[in-house]
């Protein structure tokens, strides 16, 4: 790694980050991303370009509004930092490559839908089916090398030349691995709404995971739902227990009902809670779809090695 252009890179991220900060708040609700500049949103001042520097303006204004000192969200700071070191990250793993630039480009949008989610619970179709084009036109310039590439040839003869056949099967590869995320999401969807009678993936999830396939191709795209069904499973849990564990504390404090009492009429209300509550399940998807792309291959290969 050259010092000089990792430094470069990261402080390209950081500005990076910092439009991506104005789409999280922008795109859900569907203003322009361009136009206007920002301006605080409880005072209405503009911000002038030395209060906007990524992350300095942050700690300098200690996350407060330089006129009305309204409180500045610290996912300002968050998605700027994130934002810098993921593309420090994709420099690092790929080198300087049109590799780097493609996981530069869907770990942006990732990261813009990630937050986007966590706020809004929205995942906003100028980021995702962007997203899904954008995964496609890749897919011609760098091989996703999934299923289609490996197995493909061997099976059937292709007329082509070699460099016309590699493109045509990395977009295969891209266009399986849409078909295959959106789909398992739609049918899993489906069985979710049958099964508790609450929305529990939306059209949004579905699009995310067509971008997601279009970028990673078949395999990781299953890696992806996988790991973050086991880490969506995992926070749903736990915010149960802790629900169940405080009510049970604060039941026991204020009624002085017994021990079993008050954990039995905590349950019932954590079960509520529960029923109640939407995950943002893009959240996790697009995280899980990060964790996919720097070490998704090294992980299928030492499962593989323990079949
Ligand atoms: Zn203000």
């Amino acid at each position: 790694m050259d010092p000089i252009v990792a430094a470069a890179i990261f402080v390209f991220g950081l500005a990076f980050g910092s439009f991506l900060n104005v789409c999280v708040y922008r795109l859900p609700r569907d203003l322009s991303v361009v136009r206007p500049r920002s301006a605080c949103p409880n005072c209405n001042q503009w911000i002038a370009f030395y209060d906007n520097v990524p992350v300095l303006s942050w700690l300098l204004l200690r996350g407060r509004c330089r006129h009305c000192k309204a409180r500045i969200s610290a996912r300002y700071l968050i998605v700027e930092l994130l934002t810098g070191a993921l593309f420090l990250a994709c420099y690092w793993h790929f080198g300087l490559t049109l590799a780097m630039l493609k996981y530069c480009v869907f770990g942006f949008l990732l990261l813009g839908l990630i937050f986007t989610d966590a706020e809004t619970k929205l995942l906003p179709n100028k980021l995702t089916l962007t997203g899904l084009g954008l995964g496609l036109v890749f897919s011609l310039l760098v091989p996703v090398n999934d299923l289609a590439s490996q197995l493909l040839p061997g099976v059937v003869p292709l007329p082509m030349s070699s460099d016309v056949s590699w493109h045509l099967l990395s977009l295969l590869d891209a266009l399986l691995g849409a078909a295959v995320g959106a789909s398992f999401i739609y049918g899993a969807g489906a069985i979710y709404l049958r099964a508790r009678g609450v929305q529990g993936m939306g059209f949004g999830d579905v699009k995310l995971m067509a971008m997601v396939g279009a970028f990673l191709g078949v395999k990781l795209t299953i890696f992806t739902l996988f790991t973050a069904s086991i880490a969506g499973s995992v926070f749903g849990l736990s915010t149960i227990f802790v629900v169940w564990i405080k009510r049970t504390r604060r039941f026991m404090a204020r009624q002085h009902a017994t021990a079993g009492a008050a954990r039995k009429r905590a349950w019932q209300s954590a079960r509520v809670v529960y029923r109640h509550y939407e995950m943002p399940f893009g959240v996790f998807l697009g995280s899980m779809a990060m964790v996919a792309f720097f070490f998704g291959n090294q992980f299928l290969h030492w499962y593989w090695g323990l079949m």
